[in-house]
């Protein structure tokens, strides 16, 4: 939490649940990652958070955008971004979609099948293609492979038809799972790719590009590698297995980019031992929770730290199981990764999440059991 999030919560005291966004740690993680691996082209993949106040920022820095949806290309123009730095990277679109952004000017797709490299080939006509392949995301908490992705094998056939339908074969890009720990999932990824590069260019197809996707994590609970680390693994990767010519490299960074900008302020309502019993546990129940943009904590993949108003003061702490407010039975975020939260903890405490700029604010459902959508504000 910065300082900046810490006074507008103590002047403003804003209703809670709520997300406090600092748009400068946003920016500061743009120029992280930029110095960090100077040679990779910057696409924020918006999904994470496309807040009008991010993009505008992102856009005033010179990054690029990758759009999900024909309404995230929209939002992405609307906060002043060129269509030409606009990347279409969702392998799922809808005839309709591809039609009206390629209208609005963009002309870069991302596909993973026959069927939708034809539906390319017909609605944006000669637009530049890259095709996504599955790879393994072993060490992501969040993994993505077994929705997305393609074989080299037949991404190689894909590749050669692209060109028979009169597209230009861009590029191939993967994804290692999101909130990926493990700086060797991008090496062993990069090897996979490379081998493809080098076979599609002895039939003349001379790809320029290597979309690395996202997965770059946000500290939450546990330690992760610094972004130097990921970005040497990146670099060394690079120079071992492109060593004559290295494509152009495009980073799609969704989490890292804005999940440690982001506090939620959340109000405790009760704090129970339901059973009545000093030894039954302790159940903390939140006003935000799983519907209330706090998604990831399915399964615990995501888990968040918190800061209470006794950090301070010493005393004692315990493992506390924690829920949302809602009265559906799964609105439990974490009961085998317990919280250690002070004893002294009593209903009415002013709690905060940390690291919630990323996957919170549009994960939030609308009025379920009456509650509204997240407010937000952006400082
Ligand atoms: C979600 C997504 C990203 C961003 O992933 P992070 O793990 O948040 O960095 C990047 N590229 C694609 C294609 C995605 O779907």
């Amino acid at each position: 939490m910065t300082p900046k999030i810490t006074r507008f919560l103590t002047e403003q005291v804003p209703a809670t649940p709520c997300l406090i966004v600092d748009l400068d740690v946003v920016e500061q993680h743009y120029h992280d990652l930029h110095k960090a691996l100077p040679d990779g082209k910057i696409f924020y993949a918006i999904k994470a958070n496309p807040a009008p106040a991010i993009l505008k920022r992102l856009v005033s820095l010179g990054s690029c955008f990758d759009a999900a949806s024909l309404q995230e290309v929209q939002m992405c123009l609307d906060a002043g971004a060129d269509p030409k730095h606009i990347s279409y990277g969702n392998t799922l679109k809808k005839p309709s979609a591809i039609t009206e952004a390629y209208a609005k000017g963009i002309n870069l797709f991302v596909f993973d099948s026959l069927e939708e490299l034809e539906k390319i080939a017909q609605h944006a006509p000669g637009s530049r293609v890259f095709c996504r392949l599955a790879v393994e995301n072993e060490g992501a908490d969040w993994p993505l492979s077994r929705k997305f992705g393609t074989t080299t094998a037949h991404a190689h056939t894909l590749m050669l038809r692209a060109k028979e339908l009169n597209l230009i074969p861009y590029g191939l890009s993967f994804h290692v799972g999101s909130q990926q720990t493990g700086i060797a999932a991008y090496q062993h990824a990069i090897r996979a790719v490379s081998t493809l590069f080098n076979d599609l260019c002895h039939e003349g197809i001379d790809l320029q590009m290597l979309n690395l996707g996202g997965g770059f994590p946000t500290h939450y609970r546990e330690k992760i590698p610094p972004i130097y680390d990921f970005a040497k693994a990146i670099d060394d990767a690079l120079t071992e297995y492109f060593p004559h010519k290295r494509p152009e490299i495009f980073l799609e960074p969704g989490r890292y980019m804005v999940g440690q900008a982001g506090t939620v302020s959340t109000e405790v309502i009760l704090v129970s031992r339901r059973g009545g019993a000093e030894t039954d546990p302790r159940w903390v129940y939140l006003d935000i929770g799983r519907f209330g943009g706090l998604a990831e904590t399915e399964g615990e993949a995501i888990r968040y730290q918190f800061r209470t108003p006794h950090d301070q003061t010493g005393g004692s702490t315990s493992p506390c199981i924690v829920a949302g407010p809602s009265c559906d039975g799964i609105d439990i975020l974490y009961e085998k990764n317990r919280v250690a939260f002070p004893d002294a903890l009593k209903s009415g405490d002013r709690i905060e999440i940390l690291a919630t700029g990323a996957y919170v604010s549009t994960y939030c459902s609308v009025g379920f059991n009456g509650f509204p959508p997240l407010e937000e504000y952006y400082i």
